[in-house]
């Protein structure tokens, strides 16, 4: 079966078939620089990451743009709140979303275009819609005229007669009303206020709206017509449907072949959402959650479905990354095992085959992650044997594969457990004959209590807290600085 994605755009799944064969050039939706970015924005971020990973594990090559919005009326209105400047809000919010972005290991976009590094591209959008007769200047703003583009509308599926006034996005307030044409058109360069950052231009000192960057910045990064187009649910209309209006008005080309949207995370039965106040930043949760258990709770719903964020789904999340976990902690012992090759990229094709068959099927990762927790619990087993009775039931050649696929198909998912620290790390001994009943993380929580007894001078807890680690094969070294090193006897 070949990839089938749904296509927003059609309604339906259509085998995928890129411009350029074996090539894709893919565009998602980024952030807008004036806050932390929330849970929401996480799932697309992590979604989209996961499909052209995907894409990449089959064979084809994958330029990934994101864009970065650093001008907008949310960034200088933080930027008043702030006493700064609309650079310096976008800068420590571009710096933040990098910080955040890496823990939940997305792949860097090989291009992060910003609006305020494109604006003669934009320029040149609108001079050449001005010319098609698809926007006209009115007072320093320069509006798009939707009853030009026949085809407005086909995105979202609605019908301008249905539109209301004001829903023409967010860069529209009351105050421009009686410049437009119609109510339904949209900004597509606004005139400077006193105090704003503004560019020149032939309508007058001005800043871009916000859905003539993207049209602008996949022309100038990706081309006319690029293969994916991916974001929230919400991007659907009116950004994207107005993504299409701009960019295919002027090329007579689709913009887009494919459009993927993500849906919503629910919070108590409600859509997480800036504008309903009901937001998590993703920030603030990885205090609570170790980011890979963030990025399965995302990856065990299909990506079209909407989740449910409560704590038990999180900690059950959280439970799943441990077994992921575990099960990965268990290749340090295997390479101890005689004729253990680290150069190997057998695979088992039949488990790759299951799980290329639920990704192939518009990405369904809640499937091709039972695969994963399949093959986990085969290895954790495998490893207990090891443990335990000296060796595995498997034989090497049959235990190789089957860790092989492990690894691989969790680097297709991004689930990735970070290195071993050499202090903690099981020797070769240990490997044969220790008992691994104590996890890395209980004796970093140990010593943690330890520590806090310390700070209340309760010696006899401290000591206790020693001694149990030392039953237990595990010795502390307090170094001079404070902190407590330990390892494995
Ligand atoms: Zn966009």
């Amino acid at each position: 079966m070949p990839l089938t994605l749904y296509n927003t755009l059609t309604r339906r799944k259509e085998p995928f078939d890129p411009i350029e064969p074996g090539k894709v050039r893919m565009y998602v939706c980024g952030i807008t620089a004036y806050n932390y970015f929330h849970v929401g924005n996480a799932r697309a971020f992590v979604m989209f990451d996961v499909v052209r990973r995907y894409l990449m594990w089959r064979g084809y090559t994958v330029r990934y743009v994101q864009n970065f919005t650093d001008i907008d009326d949310k960034i200088l209105k933080r930027a008043l709140a702030e006493h700064t400047t609309m650079e310096a809000i976008a800068e420590k919010y571009i710096a933040a979303y990098f910080e955040d972005a890496d823990r939940l290991n997305i792949l860097r976009a090989d291009a992060y275009p910003r609006a305020t590094h494109t604006i003669d591209g934009i320029q040149r959008l609108i001079h050449e819609l001005e010319d098609r007769h698809y926007a006209y200047a009115a007072d320093g703003d320069v509006y798009y005229a939707v009853r030009q583009f026949a085809d407005y509308g086909k995105l979202s599926g609605r019908k301008l007669e249905e539109m209301q006034a004001g829903a023409s996005g967010r860069v529209d307030v009351e105050e421009d009303a009686d410049k437009k044409k119609d109510p339904a058109d949209f900004a597509l360069w606004k005139a400077a206020k006193p105090g704003e950052p503004s560019w020149k231009s032939p309508w007058g000192a001005g800043r871009p709206g916000w859905h003539i960057e993207c049209s602008a910045m996949v022309r100038d990064e990706l081309g006319e017509s690029i293969d994916i187009h991916a974001g929230g649910m919400d991007l659907t209309f009116p950004h994207h449907e107005n993504e299409i209006a701009q960019s295919e008005a002027v090329t007579g080309k689709p913009l887009a072949r494919y459009w993927l949207h993500n849906g919503f995370i629910n919070m108590d039965g409600e859509k997480m959402s800036k504008s309903l106040g009901n937001f998590r930043l993703t920030r603030d949760l990885l205090t609570t959650y170790d980011p890979m258990a963030f990025r399965l709770f995302v990856l065990q719903a299909q990506y079209r479905k909407p989740i449910d964020f409560t704590a038990d789904a999180l900690d059950a999340a959280a439970n799943g990354w441990k077994t992921l976990k575990e099960a990965l902690q268990f290749g340090t012992q295997f390479t101890a095992l005689p004729r253990w090759s680290t150069d190997t990229d057998a695979l088992d094709q039949g488990t790759v085959d299951r799980f290329n068959e639920a990704m192939d099927d518009d990405i369904n990762t809640p499937i091709a992650l039972s695969v994963v927790f399949e093959l986990a619990k085969l290895l954790s087993r495998e490893g207990n044997q090891l443990v335990h009775q000296g060796k595995p039931d498997l034989s090497v050649d049959q235990l190789q594969p089957q860790w092989q696929t492990f690894t691989s198909l969790l680097n297709v998912l991004g689930l990735e457990a970070k290195p071993v620290s050499l202090v903690g790390t099981i020797s070769q001994e240990t490997v044969l004959t220790g008992d691994l009943t104590v996890s890395d993380s209980a004796i970093e929580a140990l010593i943690q209590q330890r520590q806090e007894a310390r700070q209340a001078k309760n010696w006899a807890e401290s000591d206790r807290i020693r001694n149990e680690l030392q039953a237990q094969g595990i010795t502390l070294i307090d170094q001079k600085d404070g902190v407590t090193r330990w390892h494995r006897n």
